[in-house]
């Protein structure tokens, strides 16, 4: 195996391993790897084999990896069985499709229930993220975990992405085309988590979803629609950081979203930074 496929295939291990470790963490005791990963690695990492008595049982197969591993998104046929979360989050382990690939640490996928009534969707993962492997765990995003108990949930309760899956370097805004290439990612898992509201983060998200060029300021607190799931526009809670009293009308955008999926706002004040 050359060198750069051995790399390769060690970085969809520790990633994957990541991956898996949390997901194991939040109670998922069992995934399904779909035949078209399987032939992508070769015999990859992890393969599902059905017993003759119709059992299905994870086994690890032989490790022969392509030179390149290629993401083949947004390509499903027509009638075939959509992937799960954990199999997109293994695709994007090894994605190279940007040049984001080269200056990342690790990549982000998005955490979170797997059911979610609600998906927060902010804009690229920051240095804590890219450390982690996590979604929002910055400061940003111990503010969003804040917003998220102030609305009366957990944050298990949701599912918490970006519209990149990777670090831009320096936490730059990202190009269109960056946002282009990774946005089937997100496409992809929105259609499996099938959530009831999408919470746009920030002006990076509602561009990227809603390919809006209309600033966050006027869209923000309209509903707007995606895949035909409500998206309800609000500011990047790294914006309410720099801008506290913004917080009153994104505690406007998150009660309007609370009555959308049928709860009851709680009663509480705004919260702090
Ligand atoms: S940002 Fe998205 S498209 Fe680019 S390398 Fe990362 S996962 Fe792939």
């Amino acid at each position: 195996m050359g060198n750069e496929a051995s790399n390769t295939l060690r970085e969809i291990l520790d990633q994957s391993g990541e991956y898996l470790r949390w997901l194991k963490e939040e109670g998922v005791g069992q995934i399904e790897v779909s035949r078209r990963i399987g032939a992508s690695r070769q015999q990859g990492v992890l393969t599902m084999k059905t017993l003759p008595d119709g059992k299905r049982v994870q086994t690890a197969g032989r490790m022969s990896v392509k030179k390149t591993v290629s993401a083949e998104l947004a390509t499903e046929p027509a009638g075939s069985k959509p992937r799960s979360v954990p199999e997109i989050a293994a695709e994007i382990a090894g994605c190279k499709r940007c040049v984001l690939c080269r200056t990342r640490t690790k990549t982000v996928p998005g955490q979170g229930n797997l059911s979610p009534e609600i998906l927060f969707v902010g804009e690229a993962p920051g240095a804590d993220e890219d450390q982690q492997g996590l979604a929002f765990v910055g400061a940003a995003g111990q503010l969003l975990t804040r917003m998220i108990l102030a609305m009366g949930l957990q944050r298990d309760e949701v599912f918490i992405a970006n519209i990149l899956k990777c670090r831009p370097p320096g936490n730059r805004v990202p190009t269109p085309e960056e946002m282009e290439t990774c946005l089937p990612y997100l496409q992809e898992q929105i259609r499996c988590l099938q959530p009831k509201v999408i919470v746009a983060l920030g002006a990076t998200a509602v561009r990227g979803l809603l390919h809006s060029e209309t600033g966050i300021t006027k869209l923000r607190g309209t509903w707007q629609e995606f895949q035909g799931i409500p998206v309800m526009p609000t500011f990047h809670p790294a914006y309410l950081l720099r801008n506290p009293p913004a917080k009153r009308e994104a505690w406007d955008d998150l009660q309007a979203v609370l009555h959308k999926v049928g709860r009851t706002p709680p009663p509480v004040k705004p919260v702090k930074a």
